[in-house]
């Protein structure tokens, strides 16, 4: 039974994340609507719970499964498994030539640390992992990938590993830079002769931390390099971590060899903010504030406000926050709804609210009377099939989503079937005049 579904699993999820979350499932039991399964971690059991579990959920009860729940519980017998592998000796092929002081490391921000960085759903598993590469014990994911969108927190993570690894292990040497700064040393490197002293800097590293590295896509030489970097400190067990805005599938013009090295550890994403979230990183923020400006009054529901109606970046969050206080102070006023709004007036307006897949599909299924699970669900039939093309076309024309981004909110589906949807309402939308109607009362819900 849980045989053929895993390989039922493998076609959804691809051969990558088939190997590293599902082929370790360990199916436990069934009873009263819940099945149990096995993990290796808390960690492990989290993160498949949030990826895979839905997924799981449908497939089993598309198998004719009675399941409401999936669980996931970290089995007894995983604690006496084989530790995983340490880390290398400390190579010494290094030349002695090489100190702290002549790394390649940028400036580390002193507001980024773990301490300053709110926890909430969106970025729990991002935080969780960074925490883990930050212990400094031996190396279990190599390399740690985050991506996400500006201003979610990749580098401030970064930081904040580079950090803690200071404090506990000294000994290490952590080096952390864009990856605009790995190529212009590169190239800096090239036109001084100096490529082998690179080289020997580069691979001298214990823990290598290159941001933004979408930014290196297209530039061959340099991803050539980085590439040869890569695998020197992978091959010596040397812990890497990776950012970049998007997965690394979808960075265009990145080498295919690179991508998949890149897949190899874990890949990790920073959400979209939520509320919440939103609200505690506003709190924390004017806990600091205080000190900064002390008198300062704060009207009940400010923060409520700015939190559900700025939510594009946790940049302009901050930015918005910061000028409110400092206008507050100048003009020595209460910081009022009435002044908020005055003086965030333009960001507030830039910040209307975005359209999101999930909502486009919840109004999709609410308009033809379907469940929102069989809009994601893998069931065919018409009846579904079509409002499912009509959400996805809607995903496609009204977020800036790609095809294989709607595709995994989908139910991770292909991005080829997503094109397949869009092309086919397209081809309604001038032949139905009922499909063309529909599709406007929901454009127009959607962007009410
Ligand atoms: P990214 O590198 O993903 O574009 P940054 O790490 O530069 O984003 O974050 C942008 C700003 O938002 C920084 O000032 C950072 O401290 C802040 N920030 C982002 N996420 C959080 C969080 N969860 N808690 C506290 N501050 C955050
Ligand atoms: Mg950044």
């Amino acid at each position: 039974q849980w045989g053929t579904l895993k390989q039922d699993l493998l076609k959804t999820v691809g051969q990558n994340n088939f190997k590293t979350w599902i082929e370790p499932l360990e199916f436990a039991d069934l009873t009263e609507g819940a099945v149990t399964f096995h993990v290796p971690t808390n960690f492990f059991g989290n993160y498949v719970s949030q990826n895979f579990g839905d997924l799981i959920l449908h497939k089993l009860t598309s198998n004719g499964q009675r399941v409401q729940r999936v669980h996931f519980k970290v089995s007894a017998n995983s604690l006496d498994r084989p530790a995983p592998r340490p880390v290398a000796e400390k190579t010494d092929f290094v030349s002695p030539s090489v100190t702290k002081d002549s790394l390649p490391g940028a400036p580390l921000d002193a507001r980024f640390t773990f301490d300053s960085f709110v926890v909430g759903k969106p970025n729990e598993l991002a935080n969780a992992a960074a925490r883990r590469v930050a212990e400094g014990g031996p190396v279990t994911f190599n390399p740690l990938f985050l991506y996400g969108g500006v201003g979610l927190g990749k580098t401030h993570l970064m930081h904040a590993i580079a950090w803690d690894l200071q404090q506990r292990r000294p000994d290490l040497n952590v080096v952390y830079l864009s990856a605009e700064q790995f190529m212009y040393r590169f190239v800096q490197a090239l036109r001084d002769r100096k490529m082998m002293d690179f080289k020997q800097l580069f691979r001298s590293v214990d823990v290598l931390m290159v941001d933004d590295v979408q930014f290196i896509a297209g530039k061959d030489s340099t991803q050539e390099e980085f590439f040869h970097t890569f695998n020197a400190l992978v091959d010596q067990n040397k812990q890497i971590i990776i950012s970049a805005d998007r997965a690394p599938g979808e960075i265009k013009d990145l080498e295919d060899r690179i991508k998949s090295r890149l897949q190899c550890g874990l890949v990790v994403d920073l959400h979209p903010t939520d509320y919440e979230l939103r609200l505690g990183i506003l709190q924390t923020k004017v806990e600091q504030y205080r000190e900064q400006y002390p008198g300062l009054q704060l009207a009940d529901g400010v923060l409520e406000f700015l939190a559900h109606r700025i939510s594009t970046n946790v940049r302009v969050l901050e930015g918005a926050l910061t000028r409110l206080f400092a206008f507050a102070s100048l003009v020595g006023r209460e910081i009022t709804m009435e002044l908020t709004q005055d003086c965030l007036s333009d960001v507030l307006r830039a910040s209307e609210r975005k359209i999101t897949v999930e909502e486009i599909q919840r109004r999709v299924a609410e308009h033809y009377n379907i469940r929102l699970s069989d809009m994601i669900g893998p069931k065919r039939v018409r009846t579904l099939a079509r409002p499912r093309q009509v959400a996805m076309y809607l995903s496609k024309q009204l977020t800036s989503r790609s095809l294989p981004e709607i595709g995994r909110r989908f139910g991770g589906r292909d991005h080829t079937t997503v094109m397949h949807g869009v092309r086919r309402i397209e081809e309604l939308r001038v032949q139905d005049g009922q499909i063309a109607e529909d599709l406007e009362l929901l454009r127009r819900a959607l962007e009410a």
